[in-house]
């Protein structure tokens, strides 16, 4: 089991298990929230490796999130990917305005995922021995 820890940020239950499922079976520890307020919380607290972020969250969305953490002292560094099922032109422009480092296209390609979340990781610096 690796020591490297991804915050799934996702309101979507099945979108939630399924990230889990692919990313737990590469070895990485996947935490949680289900909204803003909590992924702000659980990302202070347990200072991911990186957060894959749901850009449409009820509430505070995700551009708005991205930013927060960018202003949070101990997650400026922490890569973000963004996550969206929206195909609007300009989406990733905006993510990577709001602080993310990337951006990922919903539906999530199983196959595709991980090498997306390491490729972030090695981007950042963070990756360590998977
Ligand atoms: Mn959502």
């Amino acid at each position: 089991m690796s020591d490297i820890r991804i915050l799934c940020i996702e309101d979507n239950a099945e979108n939630r298990l399924l990230v889990r499922r692919i990313l737990e079976a590469e070895g990485f520890s996947v935490l949680e929230a289900t909204d803003g307020p909590s992924g702000l919380e659980s990302a202070a607290q347990m200072r991911p490796d990186l957060i894959l972020l749901d850009i449409n969250l009820p509430e505070m969305d995700g551009y708005d999130l991205a930013r927060r953490f960018r202003n949070t002292p101990g997650l400026q560094q922490v890569p973000i990917l963004a996550v969206t099922a929206n195909v609007m032109q300009g989406d990733r422009e905006r993510s990577l305005e709001a602080g993310c480092d990337g951006y990922i296209q919903k539906p999530i390609d199983v196959d595709r995922l991980p090498e997306q979340v390491r490729a972030a990781l090695q981007k950042t610096g963070t990756e360590r021995q998977v």
